[in-house]
């Protein structure tokens, strides 16, 4: 028998209050998967919530537009916000409990402690984005402990991030089981991310360059080339051909995001590119057969 789902779901903009009412289904035993996003609700996100549900008996998906991950020239204030679609979005896919606070109910006052990466984020997003991974770390730090989940769901679509919380989990031993999820992607193959809305008609079209390169880089490594400037030369041929800049596209190791000179099955290939004034960011495993 199917359990039809999605009919009961709490939101709560407290941490308290979320304390509470996870602590107690922690007594009765409940294992706790979060799926932490910034809102404005697609595919990509509530899959990460059917992988959360596979593990865990209580969802809890939070809903934050982190100002601290955010740069002072960043779309901060233009970010999609819809509390009230995603409520339902959450709700119909079966989250338990969406927990949505308030920037002042987040940071109160001012901050003394920071999660500071070193190493890993000095390269791709990290350089074009100063500052971005430890707002990143800093908030789901917080949120891992406001929540204090079994597991935790993250988007293999931010690959640095999912790099950068796996070291973080490591090396502050916090106690939390990482889950990774494929990306999600609209037909013609465009990651779905909540800043495609900001893409026009014309971007919108040109935009399935973006993973067309990916794409040619794979159909390279298959045809059995592995030389990686030779994978990523075939990948910028096809942005260049459509005429959309990369902050870059490269292969590199899927845990410490360095460039690799030979490919092999686990490399990633990876690009940011700029469509207009959206940066559109994508990946793929080379030796996936998968999205
Ligand atoms: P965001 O709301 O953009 O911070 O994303 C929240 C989570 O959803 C992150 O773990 C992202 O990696 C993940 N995510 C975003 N886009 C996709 C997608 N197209 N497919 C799968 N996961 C995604």
């Amino acid at each position: 028998m199917t359990v039809a789902r999605g009919s009961m779901l709490r939101t709560i903009a407290r941490i308290r209050e979320l304390r509470a009412a996870l602590g107690a289904m922690k007594r009765v035993g409940s294992r706790i998967a979060v799926v932490p996003t910034m809102g404005a609700l697609h595919d990509g996100h509530l899959s990460l919530v059917d992988a959360a549900r596979a593990k865990a008996d209580v969802v809890v998906m939070t809903l934050f537009v982190n100002p601290l991950q955010f740069g002072p020239a960043e779309d901060l204030s233009r970010y999609p916000r819809d509390l009230e679609g995603d409520a339902a979005k959450a709700k119909a896919r079966g989250v338990d409990v969406l927990f949505a606070p308030a920037v002042d109910e987040m940071y109160p006052g001012d901050r003394v402690v920071s999660v500071v990466p070193r190493g890993l984020d000095e390269r791709w997003e990290g350089a074009v984005r100063p500052g971005h991974f430890t707002g990143v770390l800093t908030v789901v730090a917080k949120l891992f402990n406001i929540v204090q989940p079994d597991v935790a769901v993250f988007g293999r679509k931010d690959l640095q991030q999912v790099a950068l919380i796996r070291a973080m989990v490591r090396d502050l031993d916090i106690p939390v089981e990482l889950v990774v999820a494929p990306i999600v992607r609209e037909e013609d193959g465009l990651a779905m991310s909540s800043r495609n809305v900001y893409l026009g008609a014309d971007e919108r079209a040109r935009a399935v360059a973006v993973p067309r390169s990916l794409e040619a880089v794979r159909a390279r490594f298959r045809a059995g080339e592995r030389d990686a400037a030779v994978l990523e030369g075939a990948g910028r041929d096809v942005l260049r051909d459509a005429e959309l800049p990369a902050d870059y596209l490269a292969c590199v190791h899927p845990d410490t995001l360095e460039p690799v000179v030979t490919a092999d099955e686990r490399t990633v290939v990876q690009t940011a590119v700029r469509v207009g004034r959206t940066r559109l960011l994508d990946n793929l495993v080379l030796g996936d057969e998968g999205p």
